[in-house]
């Protein structure tokens, strides 16, 4: 569903930040994008989203060139690094945020909302404000925001990164089940190899810009294709 070919990104045109990515992600696969801070993982995710020009190389999602396409034509979702709630506005309207208003009429946002909070526990919130809300709340809302679409592809920038141990446990498990329910093609990215290696079908390691493998999970553990992937990764190897 998204293909990325020989896909290279540089802010200033001298240094590259992403070299020569090649990628192919099928439908309703979980990818995960893994590396330490800095790597380019959300310079990647923001190409894919449109957000961020594409200095050479050839994206495409669903089989058409998407370098060009309009962020709004893409049909995804996508959940941002610190979230991105609206203050002033409650749950519902932030919820809502995520449909577009002149192609969903008012009766199927109703009931999307309805389902959407249902699905992931807000019910109760839906008149709170962000700042009467616990970290693993807001996150809640975020990814209401994102599905509520029903955007067949989904984005998330290190979504559980706020939370604690165990609220970020328990929301890998959350975010999976959400996956699964609605057949997303997930790109999930995240610096915590544990995160990786319980979610992802396929997990892409980067370094400083550049690809260092792509596999499963336990590939990755039994066979790292290099030492920064196998310290990465805590491989015994
Ligand atoms: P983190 O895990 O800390 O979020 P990351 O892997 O998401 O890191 P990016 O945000 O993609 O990393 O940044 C990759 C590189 O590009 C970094 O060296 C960063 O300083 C640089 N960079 C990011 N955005 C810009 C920008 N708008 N202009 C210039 N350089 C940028
Ligand atoms: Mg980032």
């Amino acid at each position: 569903q998204v293909e990325m070919i020989d896909i290279s990104k540089s802010y200033d045109k001298q240094t590259n930040v992403l070299n020569d990515i090649n990628l192919s992600i099928n439908k309703g696969e979980f990818f995960v994008l893994v590396g330490p801070s800095g790597c380019g993982k959300s310079t990647l995710l923001r190409m894919v989203a449109g957000l961020e020009e594409i200095t050479s190389g050839l994206l495409t999602i669903n089989g058409e060139p998407a370098n060009h396409l309009p962020p709004k034509e893409r049909k995804l979702s996508m959940v941002f690094q610190n979230y991105a709630l609206y203050p002033h506005l409650t749950v519902e309207q932030n919820i809502l945020f995520g449909l577009d208003v002149k192609k969903v009429n008012k009766e199927e946002r109703k009931r999307r909302l309805k389902e959407t909070a249902e699905m992931i526990g807000l019910t109760d919130l839906l008149k709170r404000k962000p700042k009467e809300l616990s970290g693993g709340q807001r996150q809640r809302v975020a990814l209401a925001r994102s599905v509520v679409s029903r955007a067949p592809l989904c984005l998330m920038d290190e979504p559980l990164s706020n939370l604690d141990a165990k609220l970020r446990a328990q929301m890998r498990i959350e975010i999976r089940r959400l996956q699964r329910q609605l057949g997303l093609t997930m790109i999930y990215v995240t610096h915590d190899q544990v995160e990786a290696m319980t979610m992802g079908d396929r997990i892409m390691v980067l370094n400083e810009g550049k690809v260092q493998q792509v596999g499963k999970p336990i590939t990755l553990y039994n066979e790292p294709a290099n030492t920064f992937v196998a310290s990465f990764i805590g491989s015994p190897k």
